[in-house]
Parts: C-alpha cells; sequence; structure tokens
C-alpha cells in the first residue's frame, strides 16, 4: 500500500502536515489504545513505516522517484519491529512508550562510533571493536530490587486510567513507573539500578566504500533487555586522503601538470586505487580538465555498483625563472606578437563598444 495512502495526505503533503496526521493515526491505532487488537497493531506498525520514509526527505526522494523497492535496494529498512516503532513513536510524542513498554532505563539500541582510515573504508576492512552495554543485573534479574511488593496504586497493571468521560486515557502509574509493583528492598549488586555495564569484543566485517556518517546494523549487540538484546549501530566516522577528494561513489585526484606539458603535450602517471594509470596529455589541454575513468571510484556499500575517479588538470606554472629561462620566454613571447596583438585588439574593440553604450 501508498505511504501517502496510509497516512491519508497528498504526494505534496508538507513535512508540518506529514506529521500532524502521523500523531493522529498513531495515538489512534496505538496498541496500549486497543489491547489485543491485530488489525490495529498491524495498521500501527504501517503508519510508523510510512512516517519514518515519508519525514526524511532523502528517503522521501528515493520513494518517490523507486518506490518502496527502491529504498530496500539502497540499504533503508522498511520492516521494522517494535522496538524501531517505539524508539520513533518516542521520538515525536517525547518519550516513554519504548522504555515502559520494557520498562527499561536505557534506549536498547545501542550507537557506537567507529573512526576509519581513507583506505580502510575505501577497501573494507575487518576490526575487532570493544564494545560496552548494559545488561540486566544477573542478581535482581534488571528489576533493582531483592524484594519487591505488588504496587498498591494501579494494583499491578502498570497503567491507571485519568480523566473521564470522553477524555479518559491511560496513563503509565507515576508511583511504580509502569512495572506493577514496588521496591522493598534495593538490589546490593546495581544499588537499585537494574542494569550493570559489560564489555565485548566483537568482529565487525565494513563493506568497501562506507562513508562519514553512514550507519551499520549489527542485530542483537546493543543494551540486553528481559527479551533479548537491542542492535548495534555503527557510525562511521572516515578520514579524508590527501590523495583523493571524495564525492559520494566518485574519486576525485588533482593533476598537477607543467605549463610546458599541457601545450606541448605529454604522457603521466596518476594514482588510482587499483595502483596507476597512464593518461596521454593533448597538445593545447586546457586548465580543469577532466578526464574520467569510468567505476574506477568507490563502490557503494549496499549494491557494489562503482563511482568512477575523475583526474583534474591543474595547470602550474614555474615557481621562478633563471635569466636563461626568461630570455627563452620572452624570445618566445615576441614571436607571439600577431597573436597577443590580435587579442588585445579583440579587447579595445569590447571597451569601445561599450562606452558607446552610455556616452553621447
Ligand atoms: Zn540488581
Ligand atoms: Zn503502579
Amino acid at each position: 500500500m501508498d505511504y501517502y495512502e496510509i497516512l491519508g495526505v497528498s504526494r505534496t503533503a508538507t513535512k508540518t502536515e506529514i506529521k500532524k496526521a502521523y500523531r493522529r493515526l498513531a495515538m489512534k491505532y496505538h496498541p496500549d489504545k486497543n489491547p489485543g487488537d491485530k488489525e490495529a497493531e498491524e495498521k500501527f506498525k504501517l503508519i510508523n513505516e510510512a512516517y519514518q520514509v515519508l519525514s526524511d526527505d532523502e528517503k522521501r526522494a528515493i520513494y518517490d522517484r523507486y518506490g518502496k523497492e527502491g529504498l530496500e535496494g539502497r540499504g533503508y529498512k522498511t520492516d521494522f519491529n517494535f522496538n524501531d516503532i517505539f524508539d520513533m513513536f518516542s521520538e515525536i510524542f517525547g518519550g516513554g512508550f519504548k522504555e515502559h513498554s520494557y520498562n527499561m532505563p536505557y534506549d536498547i539500541d545501542k550507537a557506537y562510533e567507529v573512526n576509519l582510515e581513507f583506505e580502510e573504508a575505501a577497501y573494507g576492512v575487518s576490526k575487532e571493536i570493544e564494545i560496552e552495554y548494559y545488561s540486566l543485573c544477573p542478581k535482581c534479574k534488571g528489576t533493582g530490587a531483592e524484594k519487591t511488593k505488588t504496587c498498591p496504586s494501579c494494583k499491578g497493571r502498570g497503567s491507571i486510567i485519568i480523566g473521564n468521560g470522553f477524555m479518559r486515557i491511560s496513563q503509565t502509574c507515576p508511583q511504580c513507573e509502569g512495572r506493577g509493583f514496588i521496591t522493598e528492598k534495593i538490589c546490593s549488586e546495581c544499588k537499585g539500578k537494574g542494569f550493570i555495564v559489560k564489555k565485548e569484543k566483537i568482529h565487525i566485517d565494513i563493506p568497501a566504500g562506507v562513508d562519514s556518517g553512514m550507519r551499520m546494523r549489527i542485530a542483537g549487540k546493543g543494551n540486553e533487555y528481559p527479551q533479548g538484546r537491542g542492535d548495534l549501530y555503527l557510525i562511521f566516522n572516515v578520514k579524508p586522503s590527501k590523495i583523493f577528494k571524495r564525492k559520494g561513489n566518485n574519486l576525485i585526484v588533482d593533476v598537477p601538470l607543467f605549463f610546458t606539458s599541457a601545450i606541448l603535450g605529454d604522457k603521466i602517471k596518476i594514482p588510482t586505487l587499483s595502483g596507476e594509470k597512464e593518461i596521454e596529455i593533448k597538445p593545447n589541454t586546457k586548465d580543469k580538465t577532466k578526464i574520467i575513468f569510468k567505476g574506477e571510484g568507490l563502490p557503494d556499500p549496499n549494491t557494489g555498483f562503482k563511482g568512477d575517479l575523475i583526474a583534474i588538470i591543474n595547470i602550474v606554472y614555474p615557481k621562478k625563472l633563471t635569466p636563461e629561462q626568461k630570455e627563452l620566454l620572452e624570445k618566445l613571447h615576441e614571436s607571439f606578437t600577431g597573436e597577443i596583438k590580435e587579442h588585445k585588439s579583440f579587447l579595445e574593440e569590447a571597451i569601445e563598444k561599450v562606452k558607446g553604450w552610455f556616452k553621447k
């Protein structure tokens, strides 16, 4: 089904309109409001999926052009589990839902920044990293209590009904914060927090072509909750290279070319990701000339599709001239008297013309 139809908005809807529609529908179909209603649950999932895509400019643009398959083909996730959904939901509604759905004092997903050298990102790399994550306290099983009793306010349900008539809404019980029980004796192991910090070494295989800001999901390596562990998100930070400038999957290499080589033509070698390439410089090559090598750029980490290597000619002039060189250049200059005159008279004509526009 179409994401715009799911949210009931037009294809030209603004971000605010999309957010508004999402808020209204998400409140209506939230599982807390529709306990046991499978249809509402499914609808709630779809609403969140649609919002997740349409609220993000980049994803929306891809969706508009290529549809859901286009997003999946570019490595975007469109199939969400309830952890993700409660994450989105709490982002919009200001928190609480996800934590209360597990009674967790932390996010179950975890982010970890991975710093990479340019060449590691370019060719891909396997690494061992040490992460820290929250684990349920083994002594109290995450409750933070060695001894508990049923919450007297909500009788163990974790929620209370407030308001009256039309405005009745279910709210997390303030006394037990939704847990349904209260602590009688604090756990000595975790000092009542319910969790401890654990370290783990994990092996990660980073595909070739990742760039700064890209994320990679490692399932089941996030923080622990009673039903398992959340996901770990690696966020890459790639150091720039002195040799190659990066533009998406294209690489740009600056090629200094001496002015005489540019005029007379030459053969030069340039660096590429697979070593070197020889370029034949034609006589009279202009500054900023681009020479493109198809498929010699970086691979897209999701599709493997390779970008191009773009060599840009940068004509350089002598820093200093010896008296002999100066003499030679002056001779050369004189030999071009005719051509130089031609250019000068072209400019003089232009000046006369412009003066004629405003002189009376
Ligand atoms: Zn404990
Ligand atoms: Zn309670």
